[in-house]
């Protein structure tokens, strides 16, 4: 089981937890004030230019911190201040990156630095990746979803009209800078959209983690440093493992998306934006785990401990209705059409016993059952 460590000072050695892929090995950084310390980003290679890719939210929050860090470091630093919102993580704000990259002279060696949320992260990661074939970018996420989500594992993307994501590459970065004081400024709202993909590796592989959040959560809510260390660094740590085993998801990877099928359809289902990703993800771990229940795998009191957990973390458990006609076929559409589906055979990710996930197709009629029970 969990301790919770001391609290880390700006001064304090951060903690560190190692992406293990061989020569894209990296570390990511963990504590409060790191980007009030240019020793954060020690190690890193000298290079002409750095570029900064920020939004017009964090950009007057964070983005002179940043720039004074790295001051010593690079004689050249820019800023690329793209519009804020999932609406403008597309390939024509992407191709303003790389005029930006272009119009400053950037070479092979140059840095990128991805300043902001989950949409930055993967918007500039996919620049990193595409410009000259790949030049070196540092994640430097600032909501809570992207420090325990995102930044890790490597996946790069821009939306198309077709699909979320539909564009992207595998890349690792450098480095991820996690400053936990960035936190202070995340509306409640984005900080439980945080806490659903943190309570997602509980049921999914350790279940001391999950009595760990439920004993914390009320800390982790109220910004509390020390409880968000051991969580960030948790979740990290179990992202690394599985993303370790499966860079590439052929497999084992997928557990990662426990309540994202069932939440894929609500954030479709209502209309993309309305639900926060993370809120849809809380709700669709109540469903998925249901639909556990209801194949035997986990008890009634494992649901039931799960619910009252994503509540209390101020997320929705009751699921919406998307069709007034039809609304189980409407979400069995919407699951059929995900890109984590086969040939049109939906792959749930199940929780087999706490702590532990298995992926599997279920009968339609079961599903059918769970979605008009979770349902409004
Ligand atoms: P986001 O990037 O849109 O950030 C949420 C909001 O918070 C934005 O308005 C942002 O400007 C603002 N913000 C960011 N930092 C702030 C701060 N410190 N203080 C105040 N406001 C701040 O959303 P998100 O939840 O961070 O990320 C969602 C995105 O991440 C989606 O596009 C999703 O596809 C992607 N994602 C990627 C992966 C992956 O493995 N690559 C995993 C999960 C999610
Ligand atoms: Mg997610």
């Amino acid at each position: 089981s969990t301790a919770i460590p001391s609290v880390p000072a700006a001064t304090s050695p951060s903690a560190t937890v190692h992406i293990d892929l061989g020569e894209r090995s990296y570390d990511i950084t963990i504590a409060a004030g790191l980007l009030a310390d240019p020793a954060s980003f020690d190690g890193l290679p000298r290079a002409a230019v750095a570029v900064i890719v920020t939004n017009t939210t964090v950009e007057p929050l964070y983005g002179q911190r940043l720039r004074d860090c790295l001051a010593g470091r690079f004689p050249a630093i820019h800023t690329v201040v793209l519009p804020d919102g999932e609406d403008h993580k597309d390939w024509n704000t992407l191709n303003t990156v790389f005029d930006a990259l272009a119009a400053h002279g950037c070479d092979r060696k140059s840095v990128l630095f991805a300043l902001g949320g989950g949409v930055i992260g993967d918007m500039t990661g996919f620049a990193a990746a595409c410009f000259m074939r790949g030049i070196p970018f540092v994640q430097v996420p600032t909501t809570l979803l992207a420090q325990v989500d995102s930044s890790v594992g490597g996946k790069t993307a821009v939306n198309h009209p077709a699909g979320k994501n539909l564009l992207g590459a595998f890349y690792q970065p450098l480095q991820v800078v996690c400053d936990l004081s960035t936190l202070a400024t995340l509306p409640p709202r984005e900080m439980s959209a945080g806490l659903a993909e943190i309570i997602k590796y509980g049921p999914i592989h350790d279940m001391d983690f999950l009595a760990w959040i439920e004993t914390n959560l009320e800390a982790l809510r109220a910004g509390d440093t020390a409880a968000l260390a051991h969580a960030v660094r948790r979740s990290c740590e179990i992202k690394a493992e599985v993303v370790g085993a499966d860079e590439r998801e052929a497999g084992l990877r997928a557990i990662l998306n426990f309540g994202h099928t069932f939440g894929h359809a609500i954030e479709a289902g209502v209309g993309f934006g309305v639900w926060l990703h993370g809120e849809a993800v809380g709700c669709g771990m109540v469903m998925a785990a249901t639909l556990s229940q209801r194949l035997g795998l986990v008890d009634a009191a494992f649901v039931a401990r799960l619910r009252t957990l994503v509540e209390r973390a101020g997320l929705p458990v009751v699921a919406p209705r998307i069709d007034a006609a039809d609304n189980e076929g409407r979400y069995l559409e919407l699951m059929r059409g995900d890109k984590k589906s086969e040939g049109g055979e939906i792959r749930f990710v199940l929780i087999d016993g706490p702590g532990r996930a298995v992926v599997r197709p279920a009968p339609d009629a079961l599903v059918r059952s769970v979605i008009a029970d979770c349902c409004a």
